[in-house]
């Protein structure tokens, strides 16, 4: 019996899986052979909890600085031939998608990601692109010029071109479990691979106390330093403190990945410089001193309530073995006083783990950009192509590892059909 060839076949239909078929069958390859074979019961299912169900597909400000990868500077040049401008227009004007801004990011004017999801799904199906459900892809190999792929089920396929969009290895219930990788190191080298490692997670501290302050929120800033002191990565915004003793919320999760890198070095002593009020100490030890003045009768917490939550401030206080709810404002000396206000502005949290891949919303790692040409093709592979959270190019919070989903499928897809 005679096996058919495809023109391009897609491991995986996550974002970027389906975003590249979409690429291929409008501008560059109507009427060519394009199939999808996806592991899950459906097509993107973690493109589905994307921004709490909201799906924030890009931002206007792309930044290549707020990505971690193994090349800047291609990452640069692929997000300057590709970037938000593209992405909302081939939303609007090819998916017939609305988009709406909020501040930098970008939304589906429902706010439901499901809109994204199905305008992929039915520009597919208008399109013939076949798509095969519920087949894991085990192996491929590559001679003459070919790739077969065989799935779990024995079944085998042939394709002159191979996109790996197998995402990364979080959240393993939406399909991406990592192994897609194998498939990538099997056809190139070890050399190709950065192992794939939680990034956007939360951070998990021993400290006593840190569990109490479970689901308290403060706007401030937290910066990772490494066990020398040395600042390894910087944000603002704000945090939450989890019931499993640590620390989340947007700011923590984009410096996570510096956290995570440290943790499996080895470094025991990372840390969590935490300002828990979001002002600076000069500007809190002002505030205090006016409270001691006005309310010197109460205790500290009671004195210090209408500019810090209780907890925090017993937590603080603690820490510098001072009982809040015992004590006035009026007991604490000039030292004191500047030691608690600098606390509540560089609170050092030691970080002894991090959240896994069942909480981490992107890998790091995958396959090295380096060793990719423009258009996301393996440099001494022809026809092999990696896209998406495969690659080694991770972002911040903020739409920024959709749109790196939507550019690097966008790229090989322009790339498979230059070499027809
Ligand atoms: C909770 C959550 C919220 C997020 N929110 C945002 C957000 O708001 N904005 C943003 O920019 N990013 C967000 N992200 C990140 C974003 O979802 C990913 O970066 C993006 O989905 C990566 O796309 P991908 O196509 O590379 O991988 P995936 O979307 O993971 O798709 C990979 C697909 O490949 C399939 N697959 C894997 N292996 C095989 C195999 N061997 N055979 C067949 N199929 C296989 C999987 O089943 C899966 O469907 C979020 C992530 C999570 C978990």
């Amino acid at each position: 019996m005679k096996t058919d060839v495809y023109e391009c076949i897609i491991i995986g239909g996550g974002a970027a899986g389906l975003y590249c078929a979409a690429k291929l069958a409008r501008s560059y390859y109507s009427g060519k052979k394009i199939l999808i074979i996806e592991g899950g019961s459906r097509v993107g299912a973690k493109l589905a909890l994307t921004g709490s169900g909201r799906c924030n597909l890009s931002n206007t400000e792309i930044d290549p600085s707020k990505y971690n990868t193994d090349d800047p500077e291609r990452l640069n040049s692929c997000l300057n031939r590709y970037g938000s401008t593209d992405t909302v227009d081939f939303y609007e004007n090819v998916l017939g998608v609305v988009l709406e801004q909020k501040g930098e990011l970008l939304y589906p004017s429902t706010y439901k990601s499901s809109t994204v999801v199905d305008a992929l799904r039915f520009y597919l199906a208008d399109n013939n692109v076949e798509i095969v459900l519920k087949e894991r892809v085990v192996s491929a190999s590559h001679s003459d010029g070919i790739y077969e792929i065989k799935t779990q089920s024995d079944k085998k396929y042939l394709t002159k071109n191979l996109v790996i969009a197998t995402g990364g290895s979080t959240y393993p219930n939406t399909g991406s479990d990592g192994k897609g990788l194998d498939i990538a190191e099997k056809l190139t080298d070890s050399t190709c691979i950065v192992p794939f490692k939680p990034a956007l997670t939360s951070l998990t501290s021993d400290i006593p106390g840190i569990k109490g302050l479970c689901g308290i929120r403060c706007k401030g800033d937290v910066k990772i330093v490494d066990g020398e002191g040395t600042i390894k990565a910087h944000s603002k915004g704000e945090i939450l403190f989890t019931k499993e003793g640590g620390i989340s919320g947007i700011c923590v999760m984009d410096v996570s990945d510096s956290a995570v890198r440290l943790i499996d070095e080895g470094d025991k002593n990372v840390k969590a410089i935490v300002n828990l009020t979001g002002r600076s100490a000069g500007v809190i030890l002002q505030m205090i001193y006016i409270r001691r003045q006005m309310y010197y009768h109460r205790t500290c917490s009671d004195a210090l309530s209408g500019m810090l939550l209780r907890n925090i401030t017993d937590f603080v206080m603690k820490k510098m073995g001072l009982k809040s709810d015992k004590m006035t404002l009026r007991e604490l000396d000039d030292n004191q006083l500047a030691e608690l206000s600098n606390l509540l502005c560089a609170f050092p949290i030691p970080v002894k783990g991090y959240g896994g891949a069942d909480k981490a919303q992107v890998s790091s790692g995958g396959f090295k950009l380096s060793k990719l040409d423009d258009n996301m093709q393996v440099k001494y592979r022809p026809g092999l192509y990696i896209i998406g959270e495969a690659v080694n190019c991770n972002g911040i919070c903020g739409g920024y590892n959709l749109q790196w989903a939507w550019t690097s499928a966008a790229l090989a897809a322009e790339g498979i059909a230059q070499s027809v």
